[in-house]
């Protein structure tokens, strides 16, 4: 088969299950407002949750990055993509998480695809929640070691794993998010953390969407005291921190591993200086004056609840910034996504294979910067879709 033809018949595939995705093109930058052909909406489907992306001081440091270290790192970090600056991101991330040593990583792709593979292989068994993230799905099948998915934050199922198959592996990784990107829930990470000691494995906690957001913006492991609990937490710049790249943060000798290791970390050419001075610029702020973005963030995140309850859906305070408003069918969720916009709100219909079938939705994430009357219109428009009963 030629593979143009291949190609078409993939495309095909898609069209007929109804699921053709496509980029939108947005004018100008996306703040809490999003200019989109030609009409301003506001935008809950960001996640530069604390408007960091676009405050002037980040904005500032990426340049001066850029002017003193060049636009690019010019190669790997093990070659000559280590200037002045990266390790003391590293030991601020590290302290801020509080372990012992970070890593900087491109993205947060590249994280989960080095670490996994880094700390696990052939004869070891990863433990990996239902509704993890595609790259730490991704990581954990490139470590070719055996991936057990437990059920999304079900403790019962992720112990009678552990008993079940825990002793016929040599090392054994239990993943899972701190919340759920698409769903925006929190597992009991405290009670993981206590599995992971009782059957001897390793707790990865994905911090994304957490850093910046819980706990007074130190994410869930350092914001409940599981720092020592956890033997490594990936954190991303992408979402809060509002550049981008990642890093994970664990102790000095999984540095080590990484950097000796890690084939993202080893292949692939350093994050440009303008990135981590952004990021080092975003965790200055955050560690030191952070706290009226993060609560505001909360107020927030917390309003577009009760407007979504007051509108007639089942939605609970999130523990993040992202609420999910599930609609069962593809077309409701598509529908729904263009009567937002007809209302003057931008939210993204989230369908398979993103999410299980059954389970189309609406995710919406709150952002520092939305004024009152910014979340007053989603409530507004949510209203308009509120339709058959069932939903969550
Ligand atoms: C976004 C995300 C990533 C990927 O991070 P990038 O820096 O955007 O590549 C990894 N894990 C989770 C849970 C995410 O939400």
């Amino acid at each position: 088969m030629r593979i143009d033809d291949r190609i078409d018949d993939i495309l095909r595939a898609i069209d007929a299950a109804g699921r053709r995705r496509s980029l939108l093109p947005i004018e100008g930058a996306a703040g809490p407002w999003i200019r989109v052909a030609g009409r301003d909406l506001v935008n809950f489907c960001g996640n530069d949750y604390l408007g960091l992306a676009h405050d002037q001081r980040v904005i500032d440091a990426a340049a001066r990055a850029a002017e003193i270290h060049g636009a690019g790192a010019g190669a790997s970090r093990l070659v000559t993509g280590n200037p002045a600056g990266y390790e003391e991101l590293e030991s601020a991330l590290a302290g801020f998480v509080g372990k012992d040593a970070a890593l900087l990583f491109g993205s947060g792709w590249h994280a989960n695809t080095g670490l996994l593979p880094a700390l696990a292989g052939a004869g070891d068994v990863i433990f990996s929640d239902d509704l993890n993230h595609a790259s730490i799905i991704d990581g954990a099948r490139l470590s070719r070691a055996k991936c057990i998915v437990y059920r999304h934050a079900d403790l019962d199922d992720l112990e009678n794993k552990l008993k079940d198959e825990r002793a016929r592996a040599r090392s054994a990784i239990v993943v899972t998010e701190s919340i759920f990107s698409m769903d925006g829930d929190a597992p009991d990470l405290a009670a993981i953390a206590g599995l992971c000691g009782r059957h001897d494995a390793a707790l990865v906690v994905d911090e994304a969407h957490a850093l910046g957001v819980t706990n007074d913006g130190r994410g869930r492991v350092a914001g409940l005291g599981l720092s020592g609990a956890v033997f490594a937490v990936v954190g991303t710049f992408g979402k809060a921190l509002g550049s981008f790249g990642a890093f994970v943060a664990g102790n000095a000798r999984l540095r080590e591993l990484l950097i000796n290791t890690a084939r993202p970390a080893i292949f692939s050419t350093a994050l440009p200086p303008p990135a981590v001075g952004a990021a080092r610029e975003a965790l200055r702020i955050l560690a030191d004056e952070g706290e009226p973005l993060v609560s505001r963030l909360r107020e927030n995140s917390v309003a577009m609840a009760r407007w979504a309850r007051a509108a007639g859906f089942e939605t609970p305070d999130p523990p993040g910034a992202i609420m999910s408003i599930v609609l069962v069918e593809e077309a409701r969720a598509v529908a729904a996504e263009s009567a937002l916009a007809d209302a003057g709100v931008l939210a993204r219909s989230i369908r398979p294979p993103t999410v299980p079938p059954g389970t189309s939705r609406l995710r919406l994430t709150a952002c520092a910067a939305h004024a009152d009357g910014d979340i007053s219109r989603l409530g507004r428009a949510l209203r308009t879709i509120k339709g058959a009963p069932n939903e969550t």
